[in-house]
Order: structure tokens, then C-alpha cells, then sequence
């Protein structure tokens, strides 16, 4: 068929309007184009463009046009797990779905409106016609089923990131070598480390002012509880849940949380912690490592790297990843790494009267072509194909950082289902985060994800009754016990006695019974 309409296209006498990559393989519809509405909302960049390079190469391709029709185009999305999004409440009140509907946090919504009827159920339709899609889903079915609703259902398809590594420990190893110290391998030398950064001036201006641990979110401080065997969150979501022996749990309540709390309130006691750990926020990283204070962090591999680029004006800076140090009973564990699959992607709405070329459509977003398409822009713009594989050119390179170009091109977009490649993003990591990574996959320190459950209505109504409860408690306490008011061992048994009475139980059948549903017990 692509040969007679590019014949047809020459004969015609139109060949000089029609690109030449345009050979129409992955064309979608003859003739006029089809076009679907779409509503977009997404964290990173959140209003939808036709005018996309990436966008318009993808009309060219499918012979698709999205319209966008999105409300509450500037709303971001809300920062709590909850998977709505005011944006998607504001489409559902305006009493009109579109035929595609593309968010971050998306999952929890099209989960409970999916099976009342909002949104098309996906099974059948990705069998039958998303060859690309059902052949990653035959390759990965604990991602098959985690996506799917309590009814058995696919109501999305998901935004699928590449790549293991997220965060890492950091320490500024030219304050190691100041001291005379070896890189730190246990949770003892850790401490020992900190310690040294707090009492022996390795900045050198004659002053105890450094701070030895930090982090710009302070979840990242809960995490160092895996030194001491405890668990912390079990997702790239932080305080989720996490899964053990097919049962799933819960870091806050274990020993080694309870071990690790007392430790983390020691060394905060005896100043081995930023202080303003629970308040400095986000730009703690960029302060603390340009003012020559901070000594040890746990963060993103290629961005604090990036921070050596400080030596040029602090002599000396070098900042690089160390292994996680062994925890008190020799175990190595990074808990964080890039989840498998988001709750991210895109939905057919229940009006959409095109079903099949709408699931056509977003599995060429998992063609070679589409996914090309997706992850790096379009190739003589953003592109060109070095040896078979797609280089990023020079200018776009140095035009600002690379992701934030990309959203602005159409490409890397949230609210979009598609399937992340991860060299885009090597071509411009930095040499240390690099080294960084190849320490981390020579030791094989990442756990596995808790890649969430889907609720059927009476396991929601627990959930939403007890969670937020149990939770904010659980956070009140930690907090507390880490600051100095409380003691976690003294109070531990009535901690355990009050997240029972606010429904800790409950929440965690519910859980567990949405768990077995979904992963098959
Ligand atoms: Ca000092």
C-alpha cells in the first residue's frame, strides 16, 4: 500500500510536497487527515501545543492531527500521591471528555472513571491493534499488570522511563583527602566521616561551620534508615508502600526504622546534620555546595555532578558518588531508583468515535520511529543520525537545559504514553554522574519497586478514610523523634498501639487484598 500511494503521489505530480521520510508506512488514515481533541496537562510544561516540532512530525507521519482542546491548560498537578489533578476535575465538570486525555498523575483517575464509564477500556484494543505496545507488555507483564484498573482493565498507556539509576550518596572528596580520610564503606565510617567534616574544619577558613549531612528534600535523610536495615519509601513516591515476601508493608513500622530513627536523632544531636534539614527545601543543594559547607548528600546522579563545576571557584571541589555504605549488619542497599513504569500517560475518552485509530496512534509512539520521535525531537532539528543512532546536535545541546528544550519541542512529554530511551540522556551526562553510575550497576544496589495498586470502590473508601491519618502521624512522629522531642525507643510500643487505632490494619488489608487482585497473590 506504500509503495501505490507514493506512486500515486508521483504520478500525480505532487512528489515535491511530500517529504521524503513521509513514505507513508505508518500513516493511520488515507486521505484528509483525522482529527481527535485532546486535553494535556502535565508537571513539566503544562500546556499543550500544536505548533510542536514533535507534533507536527507526528502529523506528518500518522496522517493524525490532535486538536487541542484542554482546560485548566496552567494548572499543575497536585504534588500529594492522590492522582487527581485539579485539571482533570475541571474537564469532568465541564461534562466533555475528549477523545484523548494526557496527564501526569493520571493513573488514579482514569482507574475510578475508567470502569464507571468515562474511559474506553484498553485490553482488546491493544491486542488486536498495538502490535508495538502488546509486544513491551508481553516482555514486561508485572507492568501489564500494574497499570491495570481493579476491573482487569487498561484505561491508559503509561509513560514507561529508561534507565535504573535516580539517586545516589555524594561526598566531597577533596575534603575526604584534606583530613586524610578513605572513602567511607560502613554505616561506623560513615559516621566517622561526618564527624570529621564536623570537627576538623576541611574547608579550612578556621571555623565549625560546615555541615556535614544534608539534603534538599528531607525525605532523603528518612532513606539513611536503610543503614541500619530499616526501610523508608518504597517507591520513587515518597513514604509509599513497599512489598515483602508478597505481603505488602510498610517502612515506618519495622525495627530497623525504629533503629534507624534513634541513629538519624544521634547524629542530628551531635551535629552531623543540617541542622535546618526538615526546612531549608530546595535550594539547600545549590547553597550548601557553593558556599564550600556541605559534605555529604544523597541525590540525582547527573545534576550533582554537575556541581563540580564549582572547582573553578572553590579550589579543589570534587564531589563524587560513593557505594551506599554497608548498614549494620553488611548490607548494601540504594533504596531509590527510577520507577518502571509512572502514572503518567494518556487515556481514550468515552465519546472518542474513533477507537481504533486512536490506539493505532499511540502505539506509533512505540515504533522505532514514534519512539524516536518521542524521546529525541525531530532528526536535522534536534537530531542527526550518527552511525544508526540519534545524536543530539551541538547547538541544541548548548541551548539550555536539555529536558526543559525538549518539553518545549514536544518531546520527553509526561502526558504522553511512551516508552523513554535512556541514551538522550546520557549524550549530556556529566563525566562524574557517569562514573557514579558505573559504580553503582557493578554493585547491584537497587531493591525492587512497589509499583502501587488500583482500588476497587469499598478498598478506596478504606483507604480514603485512614490513610491520611496514620500518615500524618507517622510523619509527626519521625520528625519529632529525629528534632529531640521523644525518644522513638521509649515510645515505640504506644506508636505501634496508635497507628493501630487509626486503622494502619485496615489500610493494609485493603492493600493487600488490591495487591493479590493485581499481581496474582
Ligand atoms: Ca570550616
Amino acid at each position: 500500500m506504500r509503495n501505490l500511494s507514493l506512486v500515486a503521489a508521483l504520478l500525480a505530480g505532487s512528489a515535491m510536497t511530500t517529504p521524503v521520510l513521509a513514505d507513508g508506512h505508518l500513516q493511520i488514515v488515507d486521505g484528509d487527515p483525522l482529527e481527535l481533541t485532546i486535553q494535556m496537562n502535565h508537571r513539566a510544561y503544562p500546556i499543550y501545543e500544536e505548533d510542536w516540532p514533535v507534533e507536527q512530525k507526528a502529523r506528518e507521519l500518522t496522517n493524525v492531527h490532535l486538536v487541542d482542546v484542554t482546560v485548566g491548560a496552567n494548572m499543575r498537578t497536585d504534588s500529594e500521591n492522590t492522582g487527581r489533578t485539579e485539571a482533570l476535575n475541571l474537564m469532568l465538570a465541564s461534562g466533555e471528555v475528549p477523545d484523548i486525555v494526557g496527564s501526569s498523575r493520571i493513573r488514579d483517575f482514569v482507574n475510578q472513571y475508567g470502569p464507571e464509564g468515562a474511559f474506553i477500556p484498553l485490553n482488546d484494543l491493544i491486542e488486536e491493534h498495538a502490535p508495538n505496545i502488546k509486544a513491551y507488555y508481553d516482555q514486561r507483564p508485572d507492568i501489564a499488570a500494574a497499570v491495570k484498573a481493579a476491573d482487569g482493565q487498561m484505561y491508559y498507556i503509561p509513560y514507561l522511563p529508561d534507565g535504573k539509576y535516580g539517586r545516589a550518596y555524594w561526598v566531597r572528596t577533596d575534603w575526604l583527602n584534606n583530613l586524610g580520610l578513605e572513602v567511607p564503606q560502613t554505616v561506623e565510617e560513615f559516621e566517622a566521616v561526618l564527624r570529621a567534616f564536623k570537627t576538623q574544619d576541611p574547608n579550612g577558613n578556621g571555623e565549625a561551620d560546615e555541615i556535614p549531612f544534608f539534603a534538599r528534600q528531607w525525605p532523603e535523610l528518612i532513606r539513611l534508615v536503610t543503614l541500619w536495615d530499616g526501610r523508608a519509601h518504597g517507591s520513587d513516591t515518597y513514604h509509599d508502600f513497599l512489598v515483602e515476601d508478597g505481603k505488602v508493608s510498610h517502612g515506618y513500622f519495622g525495627e530497623g526504622y525504629r533503629e534507624g530513627i534513634k541513629n538519624l536523632a544521634r547524629w542530628y544531636a551531635e551535629g552531623l546534620i543540617d541542622p535546618e534539614v526538615f526546612t531549608r527545601g530546595s535550594s539547600a543543594r545549590d547553597f550548601l555546595f557553593s558556599e564550600n559547607l556541605g559534605g555529604a548528600t544523597h541525590d540525582w546522579f547527573a545534576s550533582t555532578g554537575g556541581y563540580n563545576s564549582l572547582s573553578s571557584e572553590i579550589e579543589g571541589f570534587e564531589l563524587k558518588a560513593m557505594a551506599p555504605p554497608a548498614s549494620i549488619s553488611g548490607k548494601r542497599v540504594e533504596e531509590h531508583r527510577r520507577i518502571l513504569v509512572k502514572p503518567d500517560g494518556w487515556a481514550i475518552g468515552h465519546t472518542n468515535e474513533h477507537p481504533v485509530e486512536t490506539i493505532k496512534y499511540f502505539d506509533f509512539w512505540f515504533t522505532e520511529e514514534g519512539r524516536r520521535l518521542a524521546n529525541f525531537g525531530v532528526e536535522g532539528m534536534h537530531y542527526d543520525m550518527v552511525d544508526g543512532k540519534p545524536i543530539f546536535k551541538q547547538e541544541f545541546l548548548d541551548a539550555g537545559p536539555v529536558n526543559r528544550s525538549l518539553y518545549q519541542n514536544g518531546a520527553q512529554l509526561q502526558g504522553r504514553g511512551y516508552f523513554q530511551d535512556y541514551n538522550y540522556e546520557i549524550q549530556w551526562t556529566n563525566e562524574f554522574a557517569l562514573e557514579g553510575i558505573a559504580l553503582y550497576d557493578e554493585g547491584d544496589y537497587l531493591i525492587p519497586d512497589f509499583l502501587g495498586v488500583a482500588f476497587d470502590p469499598e478498598e478506596q473508601k478504606i483507604y480514603d478514610k485512614y490513610w491520611g491519618s496514620v500518615r500524618d502521624y507517622m510523619l509527626e512522629r519521625q520528625q519529632a523523634w529525629i528534632l529531640g522531642s521523644g525518644d522513638v525507643e521509649a515510645e515505640w510500643d504506644d506508636y505501634l498501639a496508635q497507628l493501630d487505632s487509626l486503622g494502619l490494619q485496615e489500610v493494609l488489608g485493603v492493600m493487600q487484598s488490591a495487591y493479590e487482585r493485581q499481581y496474582g497473590g
